[in-house]
């Protein structure tokens, strides 16, 4: 039976190999192992990539959400309006800066926070919106921003899965007043290990993030502010500099298998191929289907070899972890409807054409 891993890292290293090794080595010999050189290379070259100004490269992509809502001023007491259709890392960064994540179910087409129902959450202590621009397809920035002019609040674009997505035909992460990236290893972007960044238009913000990611200092042993251990090691710069390189390739690639897919299912009614809002050029960090009976469904192609996978099963506000909440079901019965249908299938830019026939006669044949 062949495996269709749902991603493969491996693939990808097999093709970059040859660039990887000596950056890695050289990192090594020069023992630049926290921020350094390659790092510094990887901060001018990313802030290029997403239009912005400023990037700090940081731990991992908890932590650039966490550093950013620091660097805004968002703290104890303060409501943040977010998604529950996200990884936790979202809602998890809005705690442990002291203040409360408060939920904004989400559209239907594109999974992104529903923009029409931002307003009736805001109350005297809104401070803030996150939109998460959930498997690579961007929230619907315009509406956002709008709303957050009216009402004085920052917005913080959760790009942990949208590198490179285009709103209105410009780069995300440039919208907000700061954008956090995660380089987790299966991000489209991808380090081998933790790592994470921040990008700004607003040099104040930047500096923020970096002094609070650096113990709060700009000068060694000069603590200005307490701050946090969080920077990017120098091996992770170095790879994350020979793979954006990459990225746009890699990118049009996701997005062809995509078009290949929504081809393929597109007389079979029982899977509902993703929508791309008028907006947006998402980079298909993930490709999800909605299918009915989508356990058994999944299971049966795991069966079958075929790395299905959920994300997310669960909306946030159903997780025991935010239960002090005290939601329930039927609060964002988008979401949740989401949470039981959604399915993502196989999406690497090493998949080939082989490969693609072969997951789609395995879903036609199991739905
Ligand atoms: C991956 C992810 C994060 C967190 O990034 P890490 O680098 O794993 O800490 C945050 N938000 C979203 C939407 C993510 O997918």
């Amino acid at each position: 039976m062949i495996k269709i891993p749902q991603a493969d890292l491996r693939a990808q290293y097999e093709t970059i190999k040859d660039e990887i090794i000596p950056a890695i080595t050289a990192v090594i010999e020069k023992t630049q192992f926290v921020r350094g050189s390659a790092t510094r290379q990887f901060e001018e070259d990313f802030a290029r990539y997403c239009e912005t100004e400023h990037a700090v490269a940081v731990g991992n992509g908890t932590d650039a959400l966490l550093l950013a809502l620091r660097a805004v001023g968002i703290g104890e007491g303060d409501e943040v309006i977010t998604t529950p259709f996200t990884f936790t890392a979202t809602g998890e960064a809005i705690h442990w800066v002291g203040a409360k994540p408060v939920f904004v179910d989400i559209d239907e087409n594109n999974y992104t926070i529903d923009a029409s129902k931002i307003e009736a959450a805001i109350t005297d202590k809104t401070r803030a919106i996150i939109p998460v621009h959930l498997y690579g397809h961007p929230a619907e920035m315009d509406a956002i921003l709008s709303i957050a002019r009216k009402h004085d609040l920052k917005v913080i674009e959760d790009a942990a899965q949208a590198h490179g997505a285009l709103y209105k035909g410009k780069k995300v992460g440039q919208f907000g007043h700061v954008a956090c990236f995660s380089f987790y290893p299966g991000k489209n972007l991808g380090a081998y290990g933790d790592a994470g960044g921040v990008v700004s238009n607003d040099a104040k913000i930047a500096d923020n993030v970096r002094r609070l990611g650096d113990h709060g200092s700009s000068k060694k042993y000069e603590n200005d502010m307490m701050g946090f251990n969080s920077r990017m090691d120098g091996i992770q710069g170095a790879v994350l500099n020979i793979k954006l390189k990459h990225l746009p390739a890699w990118t049009k690639r996701r997005r062809e298998i995509a078009a290949y897919y929504d081809d393929a299912f597109k007389d079979v009614a029982a899977v509902q191929t993703p929508r791309e809002s008028s907006w947006a050029e998402g980079v298909y960090h993930l490709y999800v289907v909605q299918v009915d009976e989508r356990d058994s469904v999944k299971q049966k192609l795991n069966e079958a070899g075929i790395g299905a996978a959920i994300h997310y099963p669960r909306p946030l506000h159903l997780q025991k972890s935010y239960g002090f909440l005290g939601l329930g079901r039927g609060s964002f019965p988008v979401a949740e409807r989401a949470g039981d249908r959604v399915m993502s299938l196989p999406n690497y830019p090493e998949m080939t054409e082989g490969m693609l026939a072969e997951v789609v006669a395995t879903v036609k044949k199991v739905v």
